[in-house]
């Protein structure tokens, strides 16, 4: 998809249907700069708001992607909508995915500290304080590389220098430097380390 020449045909069809990109913004509840990173190619629109900035474009999602009039094709709605709908569920199980992550690693972190802190403070023999830190420990352990693995499954991560989207490999997702799920790692296409940061589906960028 040759994202500036998306970029160029939402601009012409915006100025065709007379709308400023504030107009346009305002319209479909988004800022001025999300339109404005559209028509110059550097993120697309997403697909929750697609069918409803062809509609203001007066143009189909074929055309939108295409980045130019489709005459020969026949508008066919549906298959669009179901395109977007499939998309739009991916999405979404990533999404649920990720929260699920975060559903279960909070509360094991939390009873695994408490275990340790019960360990260390309560009068206990050693050998069951030794047994809870070191179970607290595996426990936190194993649910810290279910977490990851979840992590690594769902969505992609894109490479801040080329802005490749791809799944990196379980290891390089364990072993990599983060900050939430921002990861610091190589990038399989332009072989650059940078943060790459978790987007949820191939396509599109954050609006
Ligand atoms: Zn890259």
């Amino acid at each position: 998809m040759d994202q500036i020449k998306v970029g160029r045909f939402i601009a012409a069809c915006r100025k065709e249907q007379g709308m400023t990109q504030a107009n346009l913004a305002e319209t479909l509840g988004i800022s001025d700069r999300a339109v404005s990173k559209w028509e110059t190619g550097k993120s697309m629109p997403d697909s929750g708001i697609m069918l409803k900035l062809c509609e203001l474009l007066r143009i189909n999602v074929n055309e939108l992607l295409s980045g130019e009039r489709i005459m020969a094709e026949s508008y066919d709605k549906r298959a669009e909508e179901n395109l977007l709908e499939m998309r739009r569920q991916i999405e979404n199980k990533n999404r649920q995915l990720l929260r699920t992550e975060y559903l279960i690693s909070f509360p094991t972190v939390l009873a695994g500290l408490f275990m340790c802190f019960v360990a260390a403070y309560a009068e206990l023999p050693v050998w069951i304080r030794i047994a809870m830190i070191a179970f607290a420990l595996a426990m936190i352990l194993t649910v810290g590389f279910i977490s990851v693995g979840i992590e690594q499954k769902a969505g992609y991560y894109e490479c801040q220098k080329c802005r490749d989207r791809h799944i990196p490999t379980c290891w390089q997702t364990n072993l990599a430097m983060h900050i939430g799920r921002t990861r610091y790692m190589k990038c399989p296409k332009c072989g650059q380390r940078s943060w790459q940061k978790k987007v949820l589906s191939k396509e599109d960028a954050e609006v």
